[in-house]
């Protein structure tokens, strides 16, 4: 159906942070499918991984043990800290899951209507438990009525979650992302996920944290909570997971580990032996390469380069990010640059309306990330003049 507007442009074949159309060109890829190939295109871990799995077994259902699944959860407990992992198939699925998980949460303790607080400029999926939690009107606009049962604060505003917790007899948890990326690559203060989760301790609320687009090493660290020193009750994994094969997850420490019992919640396809495979092998090699030390200097690389670049135009109102999330806002809309970037043969995108964002792979090398630095700011500072 027509629910994208795709550019004119097909790619046949990828490499690391490279991606060639149909008539053999190349393209610099500074976005990874939206922060999908965390690795770069077909990483030769991950495809091999797909490729022994793919000859041994594909599906069998959660109906029986599956180890690779096993072994995956394993995996994110260790790296993670949680106890417990549900397998989905999409990042609004994994949230969907720690919706689910929330209204258990507060139903168990009779609360009647149990409400979630979510957060203005948030990105949570498409389906309509996510969408009615996303802050995006746009997202939500013609597919009314909403899902009930969330509460909407400003982003980085703990006063009005103080509020809330005043005033509110039925709010049992919290989702909000660390950075919004949909949203504008915005950072909240360096002490926001302490003070929620300072506040959620003390009303037993759940912090639940959609670290779908800042997960996996993105930020620096494997997820974006572990820059502060807190860990959240739940969080959601999808994007980087899988490197391109579709896997999302949904982890989950203490008491809300234990919520879900059998026949609580499901998915026929998610955890399933082939995507299971590939995520361990995307584990494996962030963390055989180093990847998140990787994306965390190369990311300190790019914004002073970008600093020093931009800094001096008016039109550019802030140049920020952490590890390998980058945003350029600009005064202005420049939908346009989208566009006028494919043309320098190079990926990028513009959300929010006026802001470049890059999510280039982890995998970049030095000579890319200078290039992309030339390309972009050159772009950017054509498109002022
Ligand atoms: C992309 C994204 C989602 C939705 O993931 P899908 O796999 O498209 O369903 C949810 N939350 C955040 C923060 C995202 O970036």
């Amino acid at each position: 159906m027509n629910t994208y507007a795709p550019l004119d442009i097909c790619f046949e074949r990828g490499e690391g942070a490279c991606l060639y159309d149909n008539q053999g060109t190349e393209f610099l890829d500074a976005l990874s499918g939206i922060a999908v190939c965390g690795l770069g295109h077909c990483h030769p871990a991950v495809t091999q991984a797909i490729q022994q799995q793919a000859e041994k077994l594909l599906h069998t259902s959660n109906l029986y043990c599956i180890q690779n699944q096993q072994q995956l959860a394993e995996q994110l407990c260790n790296i993670s800290g949680m106890d417990r992992v549900f397998f989905s198939n999409s990042g609004a699925e994994a949230n969907e899951a720690a919706i689910k998980l929330a209204r258990l949460y507060g139903n168990q303790q009779n609360i009647e209507n149990p409400s979630i607080i979510v957060t203005d400029g948030s990105f949570h999926g498409r389906t309509l438990a996510t969408l009615s939690a996303t802050g995006n009107r746009k997202v939500q606009a013609g597919f009314e009525p909403l899902v009930h049962g969330f509460i909407r604060a400003p982003y980085n505003d703990i006063d009005a979650i103080k509020s809330i917790a005043q005033n509110s007899i039925n709010t049992v948890a919290i989702l909000v992302e660390p950075i919004l990326g949909e949203g504008g690559v915005k950072l909240p203060d360096e002490n926001y996920l302490s003070e929620l989760r300072r506040i959620c301790d003390e009303n037993n609320w759940l912090l639940m944290l959609d670290e779908i687009q800042t997960g996996m090493g993105r930020t620096g660290q494997w997820f974006a909570f572990q820059h502060s020193k807190i860990k959240p009750d739940v969080m959601t994994l999808a994007k980087g997971l899988g490197n391109g094969v579709p896997i999302g997850a949904c982890l989950a420490q203490g008491k809300a580990a234990e919520l879900f019992q059998p026949g609580n919640h499901g998915s026929t396809f998610g955890g399933n032996p082939l995507t299971c495979a590939a995520a361990s092998a995307v584990i494996d090699t962030i963390s055989a390469d180093n990847l998140c030390q990787r994306a965390e200097q190369l990311g300190n690389k790019m914004l002073k380069a970008f600093t020093a670049q931009l800094d001096s135009v008016a039109a550019v109102k802030s140049i920020r990010g952490k590890g390998l999330m980058l945003g350029i806002e600009l005064d202005r809309d420049c939908t346009e640059l989208v566009a006028k970037a494919l043309q320098q043969n190079c990926l990028i995108n513009v959300t929010a309306g006026n802001i470049v964002r890059l999510l280039p792979p982890l995998i970049l090398s030095d000579q890319q990330a200078d290039r992309i630095v030339e390309i972009v700011s050159k772009l950017i500072k054509d498109f002022l003049n």
